[in-house]
C-alpha cells in the first residue's frame, strides 16, 4: 500500500529526492565514491554547497547584504546563537510566546539579554496568534515563530512593527514568498520543509553582526561561518546535499510562488472537510490556521484510536496529534501532494459513514 506520510518532523520529502540521494550514497559522481566518504573540501562537494546557497538566494530573492549559512545544532541552537550574536547582555528585546518552540526560544534568550515577552496566547492553549504586539525602539528586534508546528497556527501576514524581525521559520520556510528585508535574521531547522534533520538554514543580515561586546565561542559566531562559507568545521554534508536536491525540486516546480498556491489549495481542501464533517472540528482560530500543520479533533474523543486505525487502512500515517493538543495533526508540507490530502479526506468521509 502507498504510504501517505503526514508526520510533523522529520517529515515527507519528494520521492525523486530519495531516489537521487540513495544513488549518491553508493556512487556520487560516477567515480565510485559515496558522497558520505568524500572530503567536504573536494570540488564535488563545494559545488553542492554553492548550489544549495544559490538556490536559497534565488528562491527567496536574497541579495548579498544577507549571508546564507548551513549550520548544525538544529533550530534549538539558534534559540541562543541568534541573541548571542545580535545582542549585548543589557539590550532589550521583544519575543512573542505563541507555542512550545517560541517559549523555548524565550527561555534561551533570557540567558543573554533582557527579554520582554510582549504577547502570549498560552492562556488559550496557543490556539490563536495574539495581534496585540506592542514594541518600542528600545527593543533590538521582535522574535516571532512564523508557523507553530505543534499548535497549528501560522501568521498569514507578519506583524507590522517598526523594528527588525527575527524569525523561526523551521516549519514553513519555502512554503510561500516573503520579504527578507523585514528581517535581521531567519532560521529554520531543515527537517520540516527543507530536507533531512542535521542542518539548519540561517539567513542573516551581515551589517548587524559585530555589534555585541560579548566574547563568542568560534563555532557560535556567525562571522566565522560566513568567512568560511559554512565550512568553518566539517559541515553536515549529507543533510546539505539532500536539502539542495529538495530546493532543486522546488525550483523545477516553479518556486515558492507556485508552492504557495498548491499549499493554499491543499489546506483549503482539508479544513473544508473538517468544517463539513460533523464528526470533526478544528480548535484553532480561523484566521490563524496553519497551511502546514492542520490540527483537528473528534467531538467524540473515544473514537480517536478507531480513526487512527481507519486512516492507516488508507495508508495515512503520522496523524496522531502532539501530546499537548491531542486529537490529530496532519502535516501537509511542500512535499505532500494534493493526492495525499485527497486520500485523508476520503478516509474522513468514510469514517463518518461508518461511525457518524
Ligand atoms: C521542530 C522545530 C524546532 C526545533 O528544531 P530542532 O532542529 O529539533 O532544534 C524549532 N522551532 C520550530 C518552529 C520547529 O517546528
Amino acid at each position: 500500500m502507498y504510504i501517505h506520510n503526514f508526520s510533523a518532523g522529520p517529515s515527507i520529502l519528494p520521492k525523486t529526492v530519495f531516489e537521487e540521494a540513495s544513488k549518491a550514497v553508493i556512487d556520487f559522481t560516477g567515480n565510485g565514491l559515496s558522497i558520505l566518504e568524500i572530503s567536504h573540501r573536494s570540488k564535488d562537494f563545494i559545488k553542492v554547497m554553492d548550489e544549495a546557497e544559490a538556490l536559497v538566494r534565488e528562491l527567496l530573492s536574497i541579495k548579498d547584504d544577507y549571508a546564507v549559512l548551513f549550520l548544525s545544532g538544529g533550530a534549538s541552537t539558534q534559540f541562543f546563537m541568534a541573541p548571542m550574536n545580535l545582542l549585548k547582555q543589557t539590550d532589550k528585546v521583544a519575543y512573542t510566546d505563541t507555542g512550545t518552540w517560541a517559549s523555548k526560544a524565550i527561555k534561551e534568550a533570557k540567558l543573554l539579554a533582557e527579554v520582554d515577552v510582549v504577547t502570549s496566547s498560552k492562556d488559550d492553549n496557543y490556539m490563536h496568534l495574539p495581534k496585540d504586539i506592542v514594541v518600542n525602539n528600545q527593543h533590538k528586534y521582535l522574535h516571532i515563530t512564523s508557523n507553530n508546528t505543534i499548535y497549528g497556527t501560522q501568521y498569514a501576514t507578519f506583524p507590522e512593527v517598526a523594528i527588525p524581525l527575527v524569525c523561526d521559520m523551521s516549519s514553513d520556510i519555502f512554503s510561500r514568498p516573503f520579504d527578507i528585508n523585514k528581517f535581521d535574521l531567519v532560521y529554520a531547522g531543515a527537517q520540516k520543509n527543507m530536507g533531512p534533520a542535521g542542518t539548519t538554514l540561517v539567513i542573516v543580515k551581515k551589517s548587524i553582526l559585530g555589534q555585541t561586546e560579548r566574547k563568542i565561542p568560534a563555532m557560535l559566531d556567525y562571522r566565522n561561518h560566513i568567512e568560511n562559507g559554512s565550512m568553518y568545521n566539517t559541515p553536515p554534508v549529507f543533510p546539505i546535499y539532500v536539502s539542495m536536491l529538495v530546493l532543486r525540486w522546488l525550483k523545477n516546480l516553479g518556486g515558492v510562488g507556485v508552492m504557495e498556491k498548491l499549499n493554499t489549495t491543499k489546506a483549503a481542501v482539508l479544513y473544508n472537510e473538517i468544517e463539513r464533517n460533523p464528526m470533526f472540528y478544528c480548535p484553532v482560530h480561523q484566521d490563524d490556521r496553519s497551511k502546514m500543520n492542520v490540527n483537528f479533533l473528534l467531538h467524540n474523543s473515544d473514537l480517536e484510536q478507531k480513526f487512527l486505525d481507519h486512516a492507516k487502512s488508507y495508508g495515512c500515517q503520522g496523524i496522531a496529534g502532539h501530546r499537548s493538543v491531542g486529537g490529530f495533526r496532519a502535516s501537509i508540507y511542500n512535499a505532500m501532494p494534493m493526492e495525499g490530502v485527497n486520500v485523508l479526506v476520503e478516509a474522513m468521509k468514510t469514517f463518518e459513514k461508518s461511525f457518524g
